[in-house]
C-alpha cells in the first residue's frame, strides 16, 4: 500500500450506529440513522431508502449541514434546495443514501459563518471572507462520510454533487464513484454572486448559472434497480413546503 493511502486509511474514523427510525418527510419516506464517531463529538446522520447492503451504483449525496439555509430558510446559498432535490431524487429512484455531516459553514461553524456573511455584506466574496477570518476556503472533511459508506457496505456511487473537491477527496479514500449526478438549483438575487464565486474560484460545476434556470441535468442511472429520473423531477420551480 502506498504511503498516502495508508495515511488516508488511518484517518478514517470509526463510526457506531447510535439510533435509527423510520422518517416520513415531505420528500418521501426514509430511514434516519444517527452515528457517533471517534473523530469529533458530533452526531452525523444518514438518510436511507431501499436496500444498500453490497449495492453498486447507489445514488448518494454527501451533504454538509446548513442551519441558516435549511432551518431558517436563508436565501444566501443553495444548500436547502440541494438537500431536498437530493431527497426527492433518491425517493424517486427508490434507493439511495444521504449522508448529512454536521459541518456548518463549510466547516467553520455557525458563528463564524455569520461573521463571514457580515464580511460579504461589505464586499468580500465567500472565499475572501473565510480567509479574512483565518480559515481556508473550505474546511470540510469527508472522512466520516467514508466510514458511513463503509458501514452500509455501499460498493459504488452515483454521487450527487457539483463539487470536484468532494469527488477527489472521496476517491482518495478509496470510494468508487461511477458517475457524478449534477445538482443545479435555481439561483436568486441573494445567492447568485455566492454561486458564481463557487463556480469561478472553487471550480464547482455550475454550467447553467448564467442562464439562471437552475436546470438539473438528467442522467441515465446505470443500475437495474434505479429507474431513470422523470422529467418533472428536474423542474426547480416545483416548490417544496
Ligand atoms: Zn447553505
Amino acid at each position: 500500500m502506498f504511503q498516502n493511502e495508508m495515511e488516508k486509511e488511518s484517518h478514517i474514523p470509526s463510526v457506531t450506529l447510535y439510533s435509527e427510525a423510520v422518517l416520513p418527510t415531505c420528500d418521501g419516506e426514509f430511514k434516519v440513522h444517527v452515528f457517533h464517531n471517534d473523530l469529533d463529538d458530533k452526531e452525523h446522520l444518514a438518510l436511507t431508502a431501499g436496500d444498500l447492503n453490497g449495492a453498486r451504483g447507489v445514488l448518494v449525496r454527501v451533504h454538509s449541514e446548513c442551519f441558516t439555509g435549511e432551518s431558517l430558510g436563508s436565501l444566501r446559498c443553495d444548500c436547502r434546495d440541494q438537500l431536498h432535490e437530493s431527497m426527492q431524487m433518491i425517493s424517486k429512484a427508490g434507493r439511495g443514501l444521504i449522508i448529512y455531516l454536521r459541518q456548518e459553514g463549510r466547516g467553520i461553524g455557525l458563528g463564524n459563518k455569520v461573521k463571514a456573511y457580515a464580511l460579504q455584506d461589505t464586499g468580500a466574496d465567500t472565499i475572501e471572507a473565510n480567509h479574512q477570518l483565518g480559515f481556508h476556503a473550505d474546511e470540510r472533511n469527508y472522512a466520516v462520510a467514508v466510514s458511513i459508506l463503509k458501514f452500509f457496505d455501499v460498493k459504488s456511487l452515483l454521487l450527487i454533487t457539483n463539487n470536484p473537491e468532494k469527488i477527489k477527496d472521496l476517491k482518495e479514500h478509496g470510494i468508487e464513484i461511477i458517475q457524478r449526478v449534477p445538482i443545479e438549483v435555481k439561483p436568486n438575487k441573494y445567492s447568485r454572486d455566492y454561486l458564481k464565486t463557487k463556480r469561478d474560484r472553487a471550480g464547482h460545476m455550475l454550467d447553467h448559472l448564467d442562464l439562471g434556470d437552475g436546470t438539473v441535468h438528467l442522467v441515465d442511472i446505470p443500475c437495474d434497480s434505479c429507474p431513470p429520473l422523470e422529467d418533472e423531477h428536474s423542474d426547480p420551480s416545483i416548490q417544496k413546503t
